[in-house]
């Protein structure tokens, strides 16, 4: 059996992502040591990884590091971690204090200027002057904050492109690694944002969208610090998402209100939570088997689990498929074509490994010969053993013929029929070992279908390693 690229999901930018092996373990050393001095506080004399294990500054900060970014704690630079610091990333440090003022610096006024210094080549300065609206805007939103932009005087929030080393001790990398930086609130330098004008700034999917880092300094210039929670826009990894539907997610809102307290309305904004895999309320939107391993989808994330780790890894759908649309309504995989399929609406996207396949999204109709008053697919499994699919649709199920390339005869019929005891409902379905299990809300079903029966009945969360609660 084929597997995924182990990892692969921490994986940004071509660039960053070195194939196993690619370096010696002298140039892991060097770059576990210099992002442990950028990021983590790391004294350079306190260097050269110890002899005596778990003992040495190093191996400290390390774990330090790797607690932060819900890595194993092996306090070892392993091929986890070092993909993690070969990311493109912001250039504030993750745990260390700010230089410029301490405890926790805010703004003591609600209404703050910017002013943009200077413009980038790479765009029109309509495109710089919108993107860093638009950033402003993200926050606005969900605070009593108020930003205007001011051509004349010092601005509270100076937004400025550099190259290199620009004179505040923070000296900029060339292209990639470090994109930007920002200083918490306070006079003169505070607040100010800078850019790396060796970066191709964008308006796009292309590498860097300035609106994207934009909105994630601001949130320094505000007084924000960074968080471990990978839906967080104040996450230091630059991870991908569409750059016109930028979302804070709750752990965002929650740190800005708690410096500046709530918007003026009776309504508060909320944002999306990341899903945690033990969380007892947990609802999937799809499960699927990906060579080997299971996928559940939920929101812009999926939840992986192979079955030698415990652990289920949490990320963001558009690390691992750039290609591919958050709230997937169904998916499933054809093992013998090697391929998977995702649903949502009436389209549908067909994934090799990692690649979405050229052409695609294309209809449901066509292909699978849905009549057009179905208007998406709740949840799809396929059979091995007889190169089935079923596709749930509401209380009524289709069969494929995967080899006919057809449905078959006597379809739809009603899911209590042919699968009598798992509810009429269902979000997401998945097989593993000659056995259907179906998620419906918080419970799940194992279901046999040579004897058409539910075997037990188990939480949507039993595939991770949740203890007896
Ligand atoms: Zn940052
Ligand atoms: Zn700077």
């Amino acid at each position: 059996m084929k597997s995924l690229l182990p990892l692969l999901i921490l994986c940004l930018t071509g660039s960053h992502c070195f194939p196993a092996g690619f370096e010696t373990k002298e140039e892991d050393l060097q770059i576990t040591q210099n992002y442990l001095e950028k990021f983590y506080d790391l004294k350079p004399e306190a260097v050269k990884l110890p002899r005596k294990k778990n003992s040495s500054p190093v191996v400290e900060k390390l774990k330090e590091m790797q607690k932060f970014f819900g890595l194993k704690v092996t306090g070892k630079p392993d091929d986890e971690t070092l993909k993690i610091m070969k990311q493109p990333r912001c250039g504030v440090p993750d745990v260390s204090q700010f230089a410029i003022t301490e405890g926790n610096p805010k703004w003591e006024k609600k209404h703050l200027t910017y002013s943009i210094e200077n413009y980038t080549p790479d765009l029109r300065k309509e495109d710089v002057d919108s993107a860093i609206r638009k950033a402003f805007k993200v926050w606005s939103d969900v605070s009593p904050l108020t930003f205007t932009k001011i051509s004349e005087g010092e601005a509270d929030i100076k937004i400025s492109f550099h190259y290199g080393d620009h004179y505040d001790n923070s000296p900029f990398d060339g292209p990639n690694g470090i994109l930007a930086h920002a200083f918490q609130p306070g006079p003169h330098i505070g607040g100010d944002a800078h850019f790396d004008e060796d970066e191709n700034w964008t308006k796009d999917h292309r590498n860097y969208n300035l609106y994207r880092v934009a909105a994630h300094e601001l949130g320094h210039s505000l007084g924000l610090s960074h968080s471990s929670d990978i839906g967080a826009l104040m996450f230091p990894s630059y991870a991908f998402s569409d750059p016109n539907d930028i979302q804070l997610s709750q752990d965002d809102i929650d740190g800005i209100q708690a410096i500046y307290g709530p918007i003026d309305n009776p309504v508060q904004p909320t944002g999306p939570t990341t899903p945690r895999a033990c969380d007892g309320k947990l609802t999937f939107d799809a499960v699927t088997t990906i060579r080997g391993e299971k996928f559940f989808f939920k929101d812009r994330f999926y939840l992986r689990k192979n079955p030698y780790d415990p652990e289920a890894e949490v990320n963001l759908i558009s690390v691992f498929w750039p290609n591919l649309p958050s709230r997937i309504e169904a998916a499933h995989e054809v093992a013998e074509k090697d391929i998977v399929r995702f649903f949502k609406g009436n389209k549908y996207w067909v994934t090799q490994g990692q690649d979405v396949l050229p052409g695609y999204p294309k209809d449901i109709y066509r292909t699978f010969g849905f009549p057009t008053t179905v208007k998406k697919i709740d949840a799809a499994v396929s059979d091995e053993s007889t190169g089935k699919t079923y596709f749930f649709v509401g209380n009524k199920c289709w069969r494929y013929n995967e080899h006919r390339r057809s449905m078959d005869a006597g379809y739809p019929k009603l899911i209590r029929d042919d699968f009598p005891g798992i509810g009429s409902k269902i979000d997401a379905v998945v097989s593993d070992n000659e056995f259907f299990y179906f998620f419906s809300g918080t419970r799940q079903y194992k279901f046999e279908p040579q004897t058409k029966r539910v075997v037990t009945v188990l939480k949507t969360n039993s595939w991770f390693n949740c203890g007896n609660y």
